[in-house]
């Protein structure tokens, strides 16, 4: 599943095609564009410019002159790919005007789980989304407010909660967890603004050293062999920090790799 990182680079993407542009036609008949008609589709977008492509957590959002607004999450599969000719598993297409310059935007996604919405307003599933840890930044004194409320919950189910912070999936909360040094099992609301600020350093550390690969042109991690991650997946094999053979446990129906010899129970 594409997480911040893959959401992030395709933002990226999307704002050079898209932004200043002005979109000349739209098509879809597929059902991954929500309560809305193919004709409806293609006339609420067709003729508009387009002023921003803005991400928060997995979902992005494309703005429009009149207002009007795309909003698409890629799901399990979806990419979206500039390209003249049609694509496989093409579910949407876009045409777009810049100056004298036309390209076709395709959305093309296999197992068809994201998502198109065309709306007049943010939809509640943007709405709903903490802050975008990227984008926005981490207030820590926000974060501590929100983790106060969710006594009973571990640190790790805590950060995957995505009105705590958007997009922090199962691998950045793995990976940014080792690197403040905090057991995951912790009580959220057990750890101090020190211990915080450190888990905040965690976040921005691991999404930061993957958007690095992505850029390098890696391929896509799960479409590959290797695995990139510090400890995420690397259950038995040693602690790069301590040596310690890395413990697995179940948080929240996660599997969650960490250090037992590192990674210490803040509160307790
Ligand atoms: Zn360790």
């Amino acid at each position: 599943m594409p997480e911040l990182p893959e959401v992030e680079l395709a933002r990226a993407e999307l704002a050079r095609w898209l932004e200043g542009a002005r979109i000349v036609g739209a098509s879809s008949d597929d059902r991954i564009v929500l309560r809305c008609s193919p004709r409806t589709f293609a006339s609420r977008l067709t003729g508009r410019r387009v002023r921003a492509v803005d991400r928060k957590g997995k979902w992005l959002r494309v703005m429009l002159d009149d207002g009007t607004r795309l909003f698409s999450h890629l799901g399990m599969t979806g990419d979206w790919i500039a390209q003249r000719d049609p694509v496989r598993f093409e579910r949407a297409t876009l045409e777009i005007a810049r100056g004298r310059r036309r390209t076709n935007l395709r959305y093309a996604d296999a197992r068809r789980l994201g998502r198109l919405v065309v709306s007049s307003e943010d939809i509640a599933a943007w709405s709903a989304l903490g802050p975008d840890p990227l984008a926005e930044g981490i207030d820590v004194d926000r974060l501590s407010e929100k983790l106060a409320r969710r006594k009973k919950r571990s640190i790790k189910e805590a950060l995957m909660d995505q009105s705590v912070l958007a997009g922090v999936g199962n691998i950045q909360a793995t990976e940014a967890l080792w690197h403040a040094r905090i057991d995951p099992r912790s009580r959220a609301c057990a750890l101090s603004r020190a211990d915080l600020r450190a888990v905040a350093r965690g976040i921005r550390w691991t999404i930061a050293r993957t958007l690095a690969d992505l850029r390098k042109g890696s391929e896509r991690w799960q479409d590959s062999d290797v695995n990139p991650f510090v400890v995420y997946g690397r259950k038995g094999e040693p602690c790069p920090r301590c040596k310690t053979p890395l413990s697995r446990v179940m948080l929240g129906g996660r599997t969650t790799t960490f250090c037992a010899g590192c990674q210490r129970r803040a509160g307790a």
